[in-house]
């Protein structure tokens, strides 16, 4: 098989297994008002709306569109779900009776969503106002004296998902454009994840697609709902991605900086990408092949760097607050445990991509 370049590709995969995780999405401008119908379609009475402080003001106003269903707001939700604030909400979601939560923010309030149905069993409908992408996957985490706990369990997989793209409007460029970026580097491992399958890669690659279609068009224009509509669809078919494959380098690069020294996750994410990108991309050719269709572009890391630069995103780990002398501890981390990776790891390879990423360099 001959790429765009005309370059060969591997063919892709022809042995695989395809296991679709169930998914129930409402989809498009003002579906936050059928939320009500999706607690009649879910037999809920009374849940606990949850949000973080900054979006309380939203989650009130959901909230009042279901009325007496509405037990109570829980507006703590905090990055990376410490154990005290899931402790507190599922506390409260006990004592207010409340049999199920609607969780009405980014991947930090899906994920204290996910803490409690982990905990306690409850139902989740996610009301997504990023393109993190938690919705849909069965990953929870949770962060317990500076450790992050992560792990899979489909009781922690939200029932119904509404993506309103009235809802994303407010949400700042900056963290629209590295959202955004965090979604792509999902389709990104998806398509060189070793559980991909043909399915995932026309969902990754569409998905990668919508995204970086949709960004320019977000930075111009806010609340154009037509970007954010394309965005949010990028968001998930990339969330769904994530859930069904196996991340690699990236991921656990970006996982290891974010726990060691409390980087932001979307713009860890952007930084890091383009660098794994030119790492692990001239071993997984079918990969590039799908992102070069998806950028319009045959320097994908080179092309993903400028474009994140261009829409004003960071582009060094060093604007985020990495210590100058913090690579030895995340190479360290990043051999200590085995995984998947298209190419094989060592600390000097991965040290030369952190020192290029930590210096904000376009990667070659
Ligand atoms: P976030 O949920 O932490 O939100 C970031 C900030 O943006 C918050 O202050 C929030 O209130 C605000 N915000 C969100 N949407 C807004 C909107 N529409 N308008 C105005 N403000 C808005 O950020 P995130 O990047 O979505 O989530 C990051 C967390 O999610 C991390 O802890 C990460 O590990 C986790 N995550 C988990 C999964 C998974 O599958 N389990 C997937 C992706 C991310």
């Amino acid at each position: 098989m001959t790429g765009p370049g005309g370059s060969r590709i591997a063919a892709p995969s022809t042995r695989f297994i395809y296991e679709s995780l169930p998914m129930r999405v409402i989809f498009g401008r003002g579906r936050t008002a059928d939320l009500r119908s999706e607690l009649d379609h879910l037999g809920l009475d009374r849940v606990l709306v949850l949000s973080t402080p900054e979006q309380q003001t939203t989650a009130r106003k959901v909230a009042d569109g279901f009325g007496g269903r509405c037990a109570g707001v829980f507006p703590g939700a905090v990055m990376h779900v410490p154990v005290d604030v899931a402790d507190q909400a599922g506390r409260l979601a006990s004592e207010l009776g409340a049999d199920g939560c609607v969780a009405v923010g980014g991947g930090s309030t899906i994920g204290l969503g996910k803490a409690i149905a982990l905990r306690r069993g409850l139902p989740i409908i996610a009301v997504p106002t990023t393109y993190a992408g938690s919705e849909m996957t069965p990953i929870w985490g949770v962060t317990e004296r500076g450790v992050k706990h992560t792990g899979r369990d489909r009781i922690v997989l939200p029932r119904s998902v509404i993506y309103d793209p009235e809802l994303t409007t407010s949400l700042p460029i900056g963290l629209s454009v590295t959202s955004g970026l965090n979604a792509v580097a999902h389709a990104a491992e998806a398509l060189y994840a070793p559980d991909t399958s043909p399915i995932l890669d026309l969902m990754a690659e569409e998905g990668a697609r919508s995204i970086v279609t949709a960004l320019p068009h977000i930075v111009e224009s806010p609340t154009d709902h037509d970007g954010r509509a394309d965005a949010l669809r990028g968001a998930w078919l990339c969330g769904a991605v994530l859930g069904a494959t196996t991340m690699s380098l990236h991921h656990k690069l970006c996982h290891i900086l974010g726990g060691t020294f409390g980087l932001p996750h979307a713009e860890t994410h952007t930084v890091v990408l383009p660098h794994v990108l030119a790492f692990n991309l001239p071993a997984a050719p079918h990969a590039a092949a799908a992102l070069e269709r998806a950028l319009g572009d045959a320097d994908i890391a080179g092309a993903l760097w400028d474009y994140a630069r261009d829409l004003g995103a960071p582009t060094s780990l060093r604007e985020l607050g990495m210590p100058p002398d913090g690579i030895d501890e995340v190479v360290r981390q990043a051999i200590t445990v085995p995984y998947a990776n298209p190419r094989e790891i060592s600390a000097a390879a991965i040290s030369q991509l952190l020192l290029a990423a930590q210096q904000g360099l376009r990667p070659t």
